[in-house]
């Protein structure tokens, strides 16, 4: 086994981001908004139990602040929060649980961490969209009574996009690098991960699998990354199947499958090529299922979780050389490696949230981590993966989030087929070339956060602006 040629300054300085922290398995619609405060909750309700306190609890009481306030109704907040206060977990809950839940809530019962029953009264959850907490405008504060009206525990924690949550009073700096495995290649940039690739001759997919496998072994991260490919995959099927109307007060007609049907009927015709409709019906399926709350993966959040499933399918349809189940496998396993990495290092260096970055932290990342993994697919070198990425965030930037009625389906859902089409539109632009250009990704990243931060708060998941104050709903 080779001695890793380090060129990146050290290991304990160093955070790392893994494909499987990107990658998780949840409930839609938000990673944000629904994942993000689940998970919040039941850290509280386990805080709770660990401090002796679960017993003595009369009732709870939930803020929702900033963004959480404005659109967590249409992003399904209440019902997270109330899913994770009963111990739920987000990787294994179903939109039936969430229905459950609130359909006790809603008859003044709530069973604390599943076991100790409680009150629950009108006035239990409040919004304060116009406070904003300095660290993050994703915030959500729980306080715990007991029955003399005193407070058990406050805690308050901030969902910072792609379901990872904070505490506040944790440092967050502090905590990661605390839990950072350690891995055989660190990298902070894109300078920094190509420059390792070169010391060390690998591809960036080969680079990525070998720190995965530090942290879990070769043969763990194979099944986890297959487990992750399979619920994306079963999701777009699943959305390819449903159809109907999606929960909101918008009635949005589901249409991905009206659009699979018909393109099976075009495939027929041998000479029609309608395999970018298809990408388009993919990405379309699975939003489609999130927004019906449905299993998603978040990729790297909810909102732009059918971009990635969506290019990596059509990688698979129309790339040759994936025909056997081993091909494909070890296809759907780069993909997601190298799609990772440059997701780590938008997360690391700006941001994959609406709330912090705009629509263009979402479905800009989504489409830059697709370009790079389609690029991988299509056999770019690492810089011409690097050049996918860097076009497809580039010109993504500026990209506002200005979800309708605050539901995650206009302008979300067509958006992400948009950000599938311009993820493959990058990486067939970058190979086209040497990988040599004068933008680097890096560069891109740095000013897609310079963007988020001077973009008005109206476009950062408030739906106060754009076409949420434009569209009249019927
Ligand atoms: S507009 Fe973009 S960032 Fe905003 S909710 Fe929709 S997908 Fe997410």
């Amino acid at each position: 086994m080779s001695i890793p040629v380090a060129v990146a300054t050290p290991l304990a300085e160093r955070t790392y981001i893994s494909a499987l922290d990107l990658f998780k398995v949840g409930i839609g619609p938000s990673s944000s908004h629904t994942v993000g405060p689940l998970r919040a909750a039941r850290a509280f309700v386990e805080a709770l139990a660990a401090d002796g306190l679960l017993d003595r609890v009369d009732r709870v009481e939930c803020v929702l602040f900033g963004s959480l306030g404005s659109t967590g109704v249409g992003h399904g907040t209440p019902g997270a929060v109330l899913a994770g206060l009963t111990g739920l977990e987000v990787e294994t809950v179903t939109r039936d649980d969430v229905a459950r839940v609130t359909s006790d809530a809603d008859s003044g019962m709530l069973a604390l961490r599943g076991t100790h029953r409680i009150r629950i009264a009108d006035g239990w959850l409040r919004f304060a969209p116009r406070e904003l907490k300095p660290r993050h405008s994703n915030a959500l504060t729980l306080t715990a009574f007991g029955a003399d009206g005193e407070p058990l525990r406050a805690d308050t924690y901030y969902s910072v996009g792609g379901g990872f949550v904070e505490r506040d009073g944790d440092d967050s700096a502090a905590l990661a690098s605390a839990a950072s495995p350690r891995v055989p290649y660190p990298f902070h940039t894109m300078v920094e991960l190509l420059a390792l690739c070169r010391a060390n001759g690998l591809t960036i997919a080969e680079l990525a699998r070998a720190n995965e496998a530090a942290i879990r072994g070769e043969a763990e991260t194979r099944i986890r990354l297959a487990a992750i490919a399979d619920a994306m995959e079963a999701c777009l099927d699943a959305g390819l199947t449903e159809s109907g109307t999606l929960p909101g007060s918008l009635h949005v007609t589901r249409r991905a499958a009206a659009m699979a049907a018909r393109l099976r009927a075009l495939d027929a015709e041998p000479t029609r090529d309608t395999s970018l409709e298809w990408l388009q019906a993919y990405a379309i399926a699975v939003n489609e299922e999130n927004a019906a709350g449905g299993r998603v993966v978040t990729a790297p959040t909810n909102g732009a979780a059918g971009i990635i499933p969506a290019v990596m399918r059509h990688g698979l349809d129309v790339i040759p050389g994936h025909d056997d189940d081993t091909a494909r496998a070890r296809a759907r396993e780069e993909f997601l490696l190298v799609a990772a990495a440059i997701g780590a290092l938008i997360k690391s260096n700006a941001s994959i949230s609406g709330a912090e970055a705009g629509c263009q932290g979402e479905v800009g990342s989504a489409a830059s981590m697709a370009a790079a993994g389609f690029a991988h697919l299509l056999g770019g070198s690492n810089e011409q993966i690097e050049n996918a990425a860097e076009i497809a965030m580039e010109h993504s930037l500026g990209l506002t989030c200005d979800p309708v009625a605050g539901l995650v389906q206009l302008p979300c859902i067509e958006r992400n087929a948009i950000g599938a089409g311009k993820a493959v539109a990058a990486a067939r632009l970058a190979m086209n070339g040497d990988g040599t250009h004068l933008i680097s990704f890096d560069t891109v990243v740095e000013t897609m956060r310079q963007t988020g931060l001077d973009m008005s708060t109206k476009y950062k998941e408030t739906s106060e602006g754009g076409l949420a104050v434009n569209v009249v709903e019927c």
